[in-house]
């Protein structure tokens, strides 16, 4: 049977799938959580005193020995893969060997999870299609940096194509549908410039559906924020965030709120009442706000601050003249900034913002947004209070993207998680509902989290997306059968991987072992925070410009390419040297 891709117009049938939908009846179905065995609780609980049971011994912080051996492992396995690659690569083989017996696998996606999945997943065993908007994987943690011109955006992507050139095919567009019994994804095909109608929707039957579809702005929390703000998800955002901010600055140079002359175009001095007016307008017009004190907030408030103060510098700064008038306000709900620090280190981010003059709003309920205003209460007043601002950024709060909703519909009620997100468990398999289809779709990333409730509070970062799109990368690679719980090696895989296997004591699969290995934020003014852990055992929580030091050289080794690293040297180097890029283009 032909199995290469097969896209087909809507009401069509795709191969190799009966009217069921079913391919091949599987063994075993339902998703089993992860039992959790701490070290003791083999023994009989002791008796309650006087009624009342003693609280559970509570569990020492340990380094995760056997999982990080285990991803030492993993990787050698990963680099094996990437020699056996490069004849490939190279194209020393003039046909492709690649056969059209590989399970069809479609990924979801672009970013963390399934950039990482590209990289690490085989494509001599599985036929992989790609589908996402945007044709390329975006380095997140950069984004506040390329909206101020301290790196481009071409400097911290890579296109999906060039992560790995053997995957069988990328479609630009976006998964609007689904059937789970037929195993077909429906997708609406992006816009191309200058086509002629709505571009067509496309059905792409799969054997696997990886939904690494991450997740997008709550910019729906309050009224005016969806139509008024802007945002930092993708590198579009941060073009507009760029564009905003330089546009916010020329606007605010504009002759009819400048008052340096103090004199009109009738030669007369200007009355005091109006002066006042145009300062207070002029203000308004350089008045960024930011709503929410997490990361993305915090980094964005700390390189605002840095490229304000580096173009409006006495005399030699391109904005000079608006130096008075420049503001950055944050507003946050909550009474700490970047609560996923230790407490001294979001300390520590509060008194540098302040430090640079970034007027930070803690307690503070965001109420309404409009053009050129936010409504806000201090919820310590209790007031309502109006602040005047030329451009608002949200980064408060994620929910689900229009995908994830189209899926939870086609899926039992069990697997509907926290905040809208999809419920999995430890080998990333949702429920279907079906024991035919189980295991036949594997989420991950931000739109994922665990039905098991000891391990459903992963964090929404780049670190857990990108681990679990290598392990989902390994599980499909090295065939296990996903229908059994927990997934088995095939038998009759390859024989060097089997052996291998076995002498990891891998046949049967190892469920997903988060390793946390700390967070970094940039807070401006070239300080950074930095808490190094592993597992939950810390090993460095510190504040400062080493670890402005560290933040980058991570940053850097944490390219996704060698190019990339390149790029981002340089990118460096020329807004130190240079100043940043003001052209508006
Ligand atoms: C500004 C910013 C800074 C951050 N900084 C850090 C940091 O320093 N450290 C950290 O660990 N984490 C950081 N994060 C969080 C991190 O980026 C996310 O947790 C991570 O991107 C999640 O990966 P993902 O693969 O689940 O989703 P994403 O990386 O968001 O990728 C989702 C992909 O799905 C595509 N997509 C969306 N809808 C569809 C559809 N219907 N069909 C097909 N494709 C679709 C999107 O285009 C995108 O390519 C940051 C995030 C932001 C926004």
């Amino acid at each position: 049977m032909n199995r290469r891709w097969i896209v087909q117009p809507l009401d069509a049938q795709p191969d190799g799938v009966d009217d069921n939908g079913n391919k091949s009846p599987g063994s075993q179905t339902t998703a089993v959580p992860k039992s959790v065995i701490l070290p003791g609780t083999e023994h009989l609980p002791s008796p309650p005193l006087n009624g009342v049971s003693p609280p559970p011994p509570e569990e020492a912080p340990s380094i995760p020995f056997q999982a990080i051996l285990s991803r030492t492992l993993d990787t050698v396995e990963d680099a094996v893969l990437h020699v056996r690659r490069i004849p490939y690569d190279l194209d020393w083989f003039l046909e492709t060997p690649l056969s059209d017996d590989r399970e069809r696998v479609v990924v979801l996606g672009s970013g963390w999870a399934a950039h990482a999945l590209l990289k690490v997943a085989d494509p001599t065993k599985l036929a992989i299609l790609v589908v996402s908007p945007a044709n390329h994987f975006v380095f997140t943690p950069m984004l506040a940096s390329a909206a101020v011109g301290t790196v481009e955006y071409r400097s911290m992507t890579e296109a999906v194509r060039a992560a790995n050139p053997m995957i069988e095919n990328y479609f630009q567009g976006q998964a609007v549908d689904v059937d789970v019994q037929k195993k077909i994804i429906k997708v609406q095909l992006n816009d191309l410039v200058d086509e002629i109608g709505t571009p067509p929707l496309v059905q792409v039957p799969y054997d696997k559906l990886v939904v690494a579809v991450g997740c997008k702005v709550a910019d729906n929390l309050v009224p005016g924020a969806k139509e008024f703000c802007l945002r930092l998800k993708t590198c579009d955002d941060a073009r507009n965030l760029r564009d905003g901010i330089g546009e916010c600055l020329e606007y605010a140079c504009r002759p009819d709120v400048t008052s340096k002359d103090m004199v009109t175009g009738n030669g007369m001095k200007m009355a005091e009442s109006e002066a006042e007016r145009r300062r207070k307008e002029r203000s308004r017009r350089v008045t960024f706000a930011i709503v929410g004190g997490g990361p993305t907030g915090v980094e964005l408030a700390g390189e605002l601050s840095d490229f304000l103060k580096d173009i409006t510098r006495p005399r030699v700064g391109a904005y000079s003249i608006l130096r008075e008038d420049v503001r950055i306000v944050l507003l946050h709900g909550g009474k700490d900034l970047v609560p996923a620090f230790d407490p001294e280190l979001r300390e520590h981010a509060l008194k540098s913002l302040q430090k640079e003059g970034v007027e930070v709003m803690l307690n503070t309920k965001v109420l309404e947004v409009g053009r050129d205003f936010i409504k806000y209460e201090p919820k310590e007043s209790g007031i309502e209070e109006t602040l005047d601002v030329g451009l608002t950024i949200w980064a408060a709060g994620t929910a689900p993207v229009p995908f994830i909703n189209a899926l939870l519909e086609k899926l039992p009620e069990s697997a509907r998680g926290k905040s809208g997100r999809i419920n999995v468990d430890e080998f990333l398999r949702c429920p279907t509902g079906d024991e035919e289809i189980f295991g036949s779709i594997l989420c991950m990333g931000d739109a994922a989290s665990f039905a098991d409730k000891a391990t459903s509070i992963l964090p929404q970062t780049a670190q857990v997306a990108g681990q679990q799109g290598a392990f989902a990368a390994r599980l499909l690679s090295r065939g296990y059968d996903l229908t059994a719980t927990p997934p088995l090696l095939a038998k009759n895989g390859p024989m060097m991987l089997n052996a291998w296997m076995k002498l990891r004591g891998l046949e049967k699969a190892v469920g997903f072992d988060f390793v946390n290995l700390g967070l970094l934020a940039y807070v401006g003014s070239g300080e950074a925070l930095t808490q190094i852990q592993i597992g939950d055992v810390p090993i460095l929580s510190y504040a400062g410009s080493i670890s402005f030091v560290l933040w980058r050289s991570v940053y850097l080794v944490k390219q996704v390419a060698t190019r990339n690293r390149l790029l981002v040297t340089f990118d460096w180097f020329k807004s130190k040297v240079f100043g940043r890029d003001i052209t508006r283009l």
